[in-house]
């Protein structure tokens, strides 16, 4: 079997060691309800507790302002569905993008049928949000702005410290979905003026099903799941204790030289870019040239279909994605691609390389030689770039 190489690290990551044996103790012997007063649930509170300093800590938190969640999903439903419910007697107004993840844009949607009223905010053709047009989207009804720190797809870094401005002179809540974000961009809530804030473990070498939101202290938003008084009667059920150590754990590894990690992926990165650039003609990179994450290329290739370029890839032991992981199977263009400005059958020709811990230098070399090969192989067979070449198009 040829050796993998696993490239899709913003659709997930693989569990690190030192988590899994952080876990271990909670799936076997400390196997307490954290709610129990007697020893055993007495040690699940105290590890619980234990990963909400490190999470706090993470962003520039205090540990009373974090909850833990099911996932990254659950956290942007409760920070949009709980501030609307919240505030909805202030007004129905709030303001989005429109290349947020399905998690933010589904719920918008959801609550616009609710009589909510959403601005979804355009982007440039790099993907950036400008946070003048955020300033001037807010009325005397808007109640929050929600907009997503680092996009999964194509990478772009939003001014979140700027937009975090704005909503403060405004007197509006800010909320961000950091999933992308933790471990690879510097985050500091205080200094941000970030009101909520979503994370998620599996994007961050953890445990999936463990997600965490940021809640400002003083910020009252309704909870969405009744029962319990678990997470300070904010989210009802019983605590995934191993779980929440493991995102624990995994946030403090993850943020612990962000630079020195930004560095490394990014040579890779740019290697992989320069590469494809140079070799395959009619590609395009999408997404900000300089504020993006140092883990993503996210390049377009005219003539073939993204779906074909994966199963090649595939066969060559490389894990890549089309697109989002949520959006891949189904037909349609991602909606971020077409609000960069890409047409259809563009979009569809695109590939997402998201780097990792584990990748080498090598990975990213036989990434880009294996594209040649295959663009290559796939161009022939296209009847779009046959009639390109009938055109003059292609010489
Ligand atoms: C992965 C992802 C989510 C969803 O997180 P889950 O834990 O998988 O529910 C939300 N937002 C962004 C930007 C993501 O990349």
């Amino acid at each position: 079997m040829t050796k993998r190489i696993y490239a899709d690290h913003s659709a997930t990551t693989p569990l690190k060691k030192e988590v899994l044996d952080a876990m271990m103790l909670y799936l076997t012997e400390n196997f307490g309800n954290a709610s129990s007063i007697y020893h055993e649930g007495r040690e699940c509170k105290k590890a619980i507790e234990n990963a909400r300093v490190q999470v706090a800590k993470a962003i520039g938190a205090t540990e009373k302002e974090i909850y833990f969640t099911g996932s990254g999903s659950e956290s942007d439903n409760w920070a949009i569905k709980g501030a609307a419910y919240a505030l909805s007697g202030k007004g129905n107004h709030i303001i989005s993008t429109v290349v947020e993840h399905h998690a933010v844009l589904h719920t918008l949607k959801a609550l616009e049928k609710e009589g909510f009223d959403v601005t979804y905010l355009p982007v440039d053709e790099y993907g950036m949000v400008s946070a003048e047009d955020v300033k001037n989207a807010i009325t005397d009804k808007t109640i929050l702005i929600t907009v997503m720190f680092a996009n999964n797809e194509i990478g772009t870094v939003m001014p979140i410290a700027e937009i975090g401005k704005v909503a403060k002179e405004a007197g509006v809540l800010f909320h961000t979905d950091a999933v992308q974000a933790i471990g690879m961009e510097e985050i500091n809530v205080e200094e941000m003026n970030i009101d909520m804030l979503s994370l998620t473990a599996h994007k961050f070498y953890g445990p999936k099903g463990a997600g965490a939101l940021y809640i400002r202290k003083g910020v009252k938003i309704k909870r969405l799941i009744e029962g319990g008084a678990q997470e300070r009667n904010q989210r009802a059920g019983t605590e995934n204790v191993a779980a929440i150590v493991g995102l624990g754990k995994a946030i403090e590894m993850a943020t612990a030289d962000i630079p020195a990690k930004k560095e490394k992926l990014s040579r890779l990165r740019d290697a992989y870019i320069k590469k494809v650039m140079e070799k395959i003609p009619f590609a395009r990179l999408n997404g900000h040239p300089t504020m993006r994450m140092a883990s993503n290329a996210n390049i377009s290739f005219e003539f073939i279909e993204g779906e074909s370029l994966l199963l090649m890839l595939d066969m060559k032991g490389i894990s890549a994605s089309s697109g989002s992981a949520c959006t891949s199977g189904s037909l349609d263009p991602s909606h971020v691609l077409l609000a960069i400005g890409l047409p259809h059958e563009i979009a569809h020709g695109s590939l997402r390389v998201t780097f990792g811990d584990s990748n080498t230098m090598e990975d990213a070399e036989y990434i880009a030689d294996s594209l040649v090969e295959i663009v290559e192989r796939l161009r022939m067979m296209s009847p779009l770039y046959e009639d390109a070449v009938k055109s003059g198009r292609v010489k």
